[in-house]
């Protein structure tokens, strides 16, 4: 099956083709490193990244280029109301763009390009279009005649008349036409300019894009994506710039991703329901917050709530426990891959009984491949993939719980093996699952309610039993130190006293007894 793409220019989904076959090429909008990203940013950073991480599943070689701007009116904004230097508000938010990113399990894209590493670049590209007669100069600014590209309002689906009706012209605008944008912005006291044919002074936001994809990636190229509110002005510039300077339609398939409303309401600060991913992360752990932002197809509005996002946290323990049960029933090393795989492979050479619950398991693995490639083939439907992979922790626990020999032998072993790097390998193409933040079930016997992550029901079961192990123990020592302090051996009652304390369990001697509870902490 081919992967098919829901292309925003032709408002249709089109089979993937990319320009060279085997190879694709992704420019991705990035930050403007200002301020702390919110939860609306985090889903054009997420989106690319899945992706990304699909399209190399299915075998492609993929240049995934995201820039980052650091230089633009927010940050110039944002450094004089601190009366620091610009570059001060850049490395600070560019360095907290790279954490909440990584949180997010966003891999680092190959390229990162900064715009004030590239003005050279776009200082060529304006040329051209001034030379062409697609721009104009007037008062050191230089702009886009948007009258002399023809096409102009195709990818946001808007005819020129009504574009102008909605535009204007602010003041200290050298501009012919309301609708024309700046490529060039004459420099201003104090401000960070360059020297250009137009006199010192920084380039416009759009042109960035247009230059450093070109650069990177060619002057056509795969797939350009970004959240739904850039279509229009920016990506509509883009195209005007690019296809302008090169002569080309710069971009094959144009994916955008939807909004995020908060409680039901659009995000916005006059609200106050603004969402940082920093502030998120105080509550969530990343994998949640990326669980929650692909569990919808990426097209389609998403609502935040907490209920949400605690919905979200249960479906991914969910999956998490069922593969970190069955490895550790069948002693399978989670951190041991290729032991894994040895073991999955092995299933080539067993005759398994037809009818048997190794092979109906076996069966359930391969059917899961293969919707969630039909999902994800459809317009990378994660939703529906993230449901196949639900289907096979259901079949997993039923085979571990109920039907597997125990103690489980090679056969079992061996249909254990394949499950859970199914589940593994296609909930990692997703970036949900990743085997070393999960924890091994017999490590969680230490945890007790309150600091536990996981919710699902398998989790509850397993840890109230380890604390009644635990209360026993407890119970156990104390009876021993009272048989202590009747024998005045008051040495080895206070060492038990201090060995509990030190293990934050606290014994308080009453008339009726020693109790005992845990430190608050
Ligand atoms: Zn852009």
């Amino acid at each position: 099956m081919a992967i098919r793409i829901y292309n925003t220019l032709t408002r249709r989904k089109e089979e993937f083709v990319p320009v060279v076959p085997g190879k694709v090429g992704i420019y991705s909008c990035g930050p403007t490193v200002y301020d702390y990203f919110h939860i609306g940013n985090a889903r054009a950073f997420v989106v690319p990244d899945v992706i990304r991480r699909y399209l190399q599943y299915r075998g492609y070689n993929v240049t995934l280029v995201q820039n980052i701007t650091d230089i633009e009116d927010k940050i110039i904004k944002r450094a004089a109301e601190r009366g620091v230097a610009p570059q001060n508000i850049v490395d600070e938010f560019t360095t907290a763009y790279i954490e909440d990113r990584e949180a997010l399990g966003v891999q680092a894209p190959d390229i990162q390009p900064r715009a004030t590493e590239h003005v050279g670049d776009m200082i060529d590209m304006i040329k051209i279009l001034v030379e062409k007669g697609l721009a104009y100069v007037g008062d050191g600014d230089v702009y886009y005649d948007v009258s002399r590209f023809e096409p102009y309002g195709k990818l946001s689906n808007q005819n020129i008349d009504d574009l102008v009706a909605g535009a204007r012209v602010d003041v200290g605008e050298a501009k012919q036409d309301p609708l024309d944008f700046a490529l060039w912005k004459a420099a201003k006291p104090g401000e960070p300019s360059w020297d250009s044919p137009w006199g010192p002074g920084r380039p416009g936001w759009h042109i960035e894009c247009s230059a450093m994809s070109t650069k990177y990636l060619g002057k056509t190229f795969d797939i350009h994506t970004g959240g739904v509110d850039l279509v229009f002005p920016h990506h509509e510039n883009e195209i005007a710039q690019s296809h302008g300077a090169n002569g080309v339609a710069p971009v094959r398939y144009w994916v955008h991703n939807g909004y995020i409303n908060v409680d039901g309401q659009k995000m916005a600060k006059s609200l106050g329901n603004f969402k940082t991913v920093r502030d998120i992360l105080q509550q969530y752990p990343g994998k949640v917050v990326r669980y929650f932002l692909i569990s919808n197809h990426y097209r389609k509005p998403i609502n935040f709530s907490d209920d949400e996002l605690r919905m979200c946290e249960r479906a991914l323990s969910r999956l998490e426990d069922a593969i970190v049960n069955a490895a550790f029933t069948a002693s399978i090393d989670l951190d041991n891959r290729e032991e894994m795989v040895r073991l999955a492979a092995a299933k080539s050479g067993k005759a398994w009984a037809d009818d048997s619950a190794e092979a109906r398991l076996d069966g359930v693995v391969k059917e899961v491949r293969r919707r969630f490639e039909e999902s994800m083939d459809d317009d990378f439907n994660t939703a529906g993939a993230i449901g196949s992979l639900h289907d096979l922790a259901t079949a997993l626990n039923t085979y571990v719980n109920r039907e597997m020999p125990s103690p489980p032998n090679e056969e079992a072993r061996v249909a254990i093996s394949g499950a859970v790097l199914a589940l593994m390998d296609l909930g990692d193409v997703l970036g949900i699952i990743d085997p070393s933040s999960m924890k091994p079930a017999a490590g969680r016997s230490g945890q007790f309610a309150g600091s536990v992550t996981g919710n699902a029901k398998e989790d509850e079961g397993e840890l109230a039993n380890a604390e009644k192990i635990v209360e026993g123990l407890v119970e156990l020592l104390l009876d021993v130190r009272a048989r202590a302090r009747e024998a005045k051996e008051y040495g080895v009652s206070d060492m038990i006293r201090d060995r509990l304390a030190e293990m934050d369990i606290i014994v308080e001697d009453t008339r009726d007894g020693a109790r005992w509870k845990f430190a608050s902490k």
